[in-house]
């Protein structure tokens, strides 16, 4: 069957925070007959994933890890393999994903300090530096996009940071709800690894942890003094597997989602080589985020990020229920226009505010979709219908 012959079934619109809508074209490639994973026909396959990722992340010297997980098992792997117990790590936190990375850090050992912001911002830069000048920390972790928040971390200014006053220190974006739809120059901004899933801004079905890591932090793994304190996250096992793939080769340490490796390789293809290229990708993503936010706007309601426009994520936007309104006002009748939200996640405010999700094709194929119409228009009805009057409409 080709991909143009073949149609998901209908279903509720699903713009959450990830998982988000995945394309025919991807779930096609999941439907790929079931393959041996040392097979000479799919090693080239993962071996391109491998290849795609740094073009993504704009990482030509970085080393990509891909396996069966989610982006929870991308904390494992930094916490197992670049830090050792006992050795300092600074998380910046800008909401609930900077408390599950700081705990899966202290679950290996490490020493956990947090610099915690406000709800709806994140640490300024000048926060960090003087932090960063006050202790050394082997590594420093950041949420790029805090999906609890919809904050967006400043990378680039980050990385500056780490390079003039801790150029030691191992950065760690956190980029599960940021990579696809935020720009990232993981080489020229200094970011030493980069984890993601599967399931957000790359448009694939959940089940995949991708990260990459910079030749420093390989460097760090291999001048450990203690052996990885993690065996199916250990870099030791998948380092040389994933050279393998890349070689052409294929070696074998826990049997890869093969049929998942396909939707990815489908879905990196379309980023990597057709229209719209990278760049354009995240322009419409910026472009598809003001246009949500300034419709919000116009509704009278507020956003956990003070000016949303200006500071928050690009793929997606957390919204407070205005006054009178809670969860059961709007997510319930949004299902019932087939328009899947998401609930508050931060838990001090979680009953305070709603999630929008738009990333992936819901953005970048939005013409002929009419995604962002039909969120918008069915949002402001509810609204309406649930005695919302907007102040200036
Ligand atoms: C979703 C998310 C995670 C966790 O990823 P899972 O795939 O659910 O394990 C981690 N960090 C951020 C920023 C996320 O948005």
């Amino acid at each position: 069957m080709s991909s143009q012959e073949f149609k998901q079934a209908p279903h509720k619109l699903l713009v959450i925070p990830g998982p988000i809508e995945v394309g025919d074209d991807v779930l096609l490639a999941n439907a790929h007959p079931s393959m041996s994973h040392m097979s000479p026909d799919f090693i080239p396959v993962l071996g391109d994933c491998i290849r795609m990722v740094r073009k993504v992340l704009f990482a030509p010297d970085a080393q990509p890890v891909i396996t069966a997980g989610s982006g929870t098992l991308g904390w494992d792997h930094v916490a197992a393999n670049v830090i050792e117990p006992g050795e300092d790590a600074l998380v910046l936190n800008s909401g609930y994903f900077g408390d599950s990375f700081a705990e899966c850090l202290e679950t290996y050992g490490a020493k956990v300090d947090q610099l915690k912001a406000p709800i709806g911002s994140k640490p300024s830069l000048a926060e960090v530096e003087a932090k960063l000048k006050s202790k050394k920390y082997k590594v420093v972790t950041f949420t790029h996009v805090d999906t609890s928040t919809a904050v967006l971390s400043d990378a680039k200014g980050l990385g500056e940071v780490v390079k003039r006053v801790s150029p030691e220190s191992i950065l760690v974006l956190d980029g599960v709800c940021s990579v696809g739809s935020e720009e990232i120059r993981m080489q020229d901004w200094g970011i030493d690894v980069v984890l993601t899933a599967s399931q957000k801004g790359l448009g694939c079905p959940p089940g995949l942890v991708i990260l990459a890591a910079s030749p420093k932090a390989i460097k760090a793994f291999e001048a450990r003094k203690t052996r990885p304190n993690s065996y199916y996250g250990s870099w030791q096992k998948w380092l040389p597997v994933m050279k393998a793939y890349e070689a052409g080769t294929g070696a074998y340490f826990g049997t890869p989602p093969t049929n998942l490796i396909y939707a990815l390789h489908q879905s990196l293809t379309t980023m990597t080589t057709q229209s719209p290229s990278l760049e354009e990708r995240f322009k419409q993503h910026v472009a598809a985020s003001d246009r949500v936010k300034n419709f919000i706007q116009g509704l009278g309601l507020e956003q956990l990020v003070a000016d949303g426009i200006k500071d928050g994520a690009h793929g997606m936007t957390a919204v407070k229920y205005p006054t009178g309104l809670k969860a059961p006002d709007v997510l319930p009748k949004m299902v019932a226009k087939n328009v899947v939200l998401a609930p508050g996640l931060h838990k001090e405010v979680k009953d305070t505010y709603f999630r929008i999700g738009h990333m992936g094709v819901t953005v970048v194929n939005d013409k002929e979709r009419g995604d962002l119409d039909h969120l918008l228009k069915s949002l402001k009805e509810v609204l309406a219908d649930a005695g919302h009057a907007p102040a200036q409409q």
